[in-house]
């Protein structure tokens, strides 16, 4: 199975191409036509599989040309530290060139006011770290209302650092008819709870 059959844009499969990528990986095989037809996910797969790209690549075709005055967030993507949050953004700046699609990152150790501002303009896509995320919601200063994509990426890792209460709370403040995507390396009873919870008749992949 090549890249062309998994349904994605011509504009994004170029984007691919030209990223060097000849084929897809087993994670992308199997998660990408699921999530480009709207469905939950549980992938279990770590980093090195090319989970990244599982879900950056629908999620740019999903959000389209990008509405750069939707007031509220679109979608939102949690991570457990900032490198990956910073590496998450770097992918959708390299796959979504073509798409205008705007992004903040919400990480600790940055200054509070420009995160604010990033945000009051408007965002496609929001990169967090459970913390700094709640931090925020603490002032006041997001609404997820109109978050209509979720992704909880390293979710075991998010287990080990304490941020399961946190995504719990996150998760009830987002419309409860989303899309949600959780990605682990393992599933420990409280991961398996918690897409109990909060995933609607997901596609389990496991690779
Ligand atoms: P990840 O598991 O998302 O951390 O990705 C691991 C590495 O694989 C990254 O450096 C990606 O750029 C690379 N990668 C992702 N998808 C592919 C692919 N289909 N073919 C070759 N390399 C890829």
């Amino acid at each position: 199975m090549s890249f062309a059959d998994l349904g994605l844009s011509d504009e994004l499969l170029r984007a691919v191409t030209d990223s060097g990528y000849t084929e897809p990986t087993p994670i992308q095989r199997q998660a990408i036509p699921s999530v480009l037809m709207g469905k939950d996910l549980i992938g279990i797969a770590q980093t090195g599989t090319g989970k990244t790209a599982a879900f950056v690549l629908p999620m740019i075709d999903i959000l389209g040309e990008g509405r750069t005055r939707a007031l509220m967030p679109r979608s939102l993507i949690l991570e457990p530290t900032r490198e990956l949050a910073a590496q998450v953004a770097e992918n959708f700046e390299k796959y979504g060139t073509n798409h205008k699609l705007s992004m903040a990152l919400l990480i600790g150790g940055v200054q509070m006011g420009d995160q604010v501002k990033a945000l009051e303009k408007g965002v496609d896509v929001l990169i967090a770290t459970p913390g700094r995320l709640m931090d925020l919601f603490g002032r006041g200063k997001i609404l997820l209302t109109g978050c209509s994509l979720l992704v909880i990426d390293e979710a075991d890792r998010m287990l080990d650092m304490g941020f399961i209460p946190d995504i719990e709370e996150i998760c009830t403040k987002l419309p409860k008819n989303r899309q949600t995507l959780l990605f682990s390396a393992t599933m420990p009873p409280v991961i398996k709870k918690l897409a109990d919870k909060f995933l609607n008749d997901p596609k389990r992949v496991e690779v």
